[in-house]
C-alpha cells in the first residue's frame, strides 16, 4: 500500500513538476523529482553555523556584549559602589550568559566550483520565507534548526519560545509573522510552549534592513512592549523557578527572528522581557534569555 501511495506520489509530482517547475531558491536552477526545497549541491554546500554546539560563538557573544553595555551603563546609574551580590534586581551586574544559535551563515552568493556554476544565495530562504509567502520552505528549514537545539545541551533548559512580532498592520498586511512560522517548529521540537501575544510591537519601525548599521538600534528602542497579563498566565503553569525568592536560574526563554544582524532587534525584545519580569518580581540573574535565528548575518 505504501508502496502504491508513493508511486502515486512521484507521478502527481512528475505531473505538476512538467507543467509548473520548481526551482531551488538558492541557485536557481530546477529541482528534479527527488529534490525538495534546494537543490542538491545547495543541500551539501548549505553554510551550517553549528552555533547549537558551540557555547560563546560569534553569535551569542554578540548579544551578551549588548546585555553587558546595559549592565555597565545601569551600574554606572547607580554609582557602581555596591558589588554585585549586593545589588538587587535590575541593577545586577551579572546575568546568565545568553545562549544564541543560527542555522546557517546569510552570506552574499558565492559561485561554486573553477568552472562557475550558477551563484548560490543564501539570503533567498529568508528572503522566500519573508517576502514571497514561502511557508513550506521556512517550515521545512526552522524543523531542522529545531532538531538541533533539541538535541543541545545549551538549549535543554528552554522553558517557552517566544517569537518576535511584527506590528499588527504589517502582521495584517503579510498575512503571517515568519518569525511565528519558526518558533512555532523550533518550539515543537523542544517540546515547550509557543507564546504569541506576550511580546508585542507597538510601535511601527522602518524596516531594519533598510537602514544603516548603527542606526538600526534607535530604530527598534522602545518598539516593544509585554503583556504582563499573559505572561503571568504562562509563569503560574511554571514551578516558582526564576522568582527571586527562589534562587535558581530555570527560567529559560527563547527568542526567535528569522535573520540576526546587529541582534538590534532582538537586543530590544530581550529589554521589554527583562523589565516586565523585574517588574514581575525576577530577578535578571536567574531569567535566562536566549536567541535562535536560521540566519547569522557576519557584520564588522
Ligand atoms: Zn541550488
Amino acid at each position: 500500500m505504501e508502496k502504491h501511495n508513493h508511486a502515486l506520489f512521484c507521478a502527481v509530482r512528475g505531473f505538476l513538476d512538467f507543467l509548473f517547475p520548481r526551482e531551488c531558491p538558492v541557485c536557481g536552477r530546477t529541482l528534479t523529482l527527488q529534490e525538495q526545497f534546494l537543490c542538491i549541491e545547495c543541500r551539501a554546500n548549505l553554510p551550517l553555523a553549528h552555533f547549537w554546539s558551540w557555547p560563546h560563538n560569534p553569535l551569542s557573544d554578540k548579544f551578551n556584549e549588548m546585555i553587558q553595555r546595559d549592565l555597565q551603563k545601569e551600574l554606572g546609574q547607580n554609582g557602581g559602589s555596591e558589588p554585585p551580590e549586593k545589588q538587587d534586581g535590575a541593577a545586577a551586574a551579572y546575568e546568565p550568559y545568553a545562549e544564541g544559535a543560527a542555522l546557517f551563515f546569510y552570506r552574499a552568493p558565492v559561485r561554486p566550483g573553477v568552472s562557475g556554476g550558477p551563484a548560490m544565495d543564501y539570503r533567498m530562504i529568508t528572503r522566500r520565507l519573508k517576502y514571497e509567502a514561502d511557508l513550506p520552505l521556512g517550515r521545512h528549514f526552522a524543523k531542522i534548526l529545531g532538531k538541533h537545539l533539541a538535541a543541545s545541551a545549551l538549549f535543554r533548559t528552554v522553558s517557552c519560545v517566544i517569537p518576535v512580532p511584527l506590528h499588527p498592520l504589517r502582521r495584517w498586511q503579510r498575512g503571517y509573522n515568519q518569525a511565528e512560522i519558526i518558533g512555532r517548529e523550533i518550539a515543537g521540537a523542544l517540546r515547550v510552549p509557543l507564546l504569541c501575544g506576550v511580546l508585542r510591537r507597538v510601535r511601527r519601525t522602518r524596516s531594519q534592513a533598510r537602514i544603516s548599521l548603527d542606526k538600526k538600534s534607535l530604530n527598534v528602542q522602545g518598539a516593544f512592549d509585554v503583556s504582563s497579563r499573559k505572561l503571568q498566565r504562562f509563569l503560574q503553569g511554571q514551578p516558582r523557578s526564576g522568582h527571586v525568592d527562589s534562587g535558581d536560574h530555570s527560567l529559560h526563554i527563547l527568542l526567535v527572528d528569522d535573520v540576526f544582524t546587529t541582534g538590534a532587534t532582538l537586543h530590544a525584545c530581550y529589554r521589554a522581557l527583562r523589565d516586565a519580569l523585574a517588574r514581575l518580581g525576577f530577578s535578571p540573574r536567574n531569567v535566562r534569555i536566549s536567541v535562535a535565528t536560521l540566519a547569522f548575518a557576519r557584520t564588522i
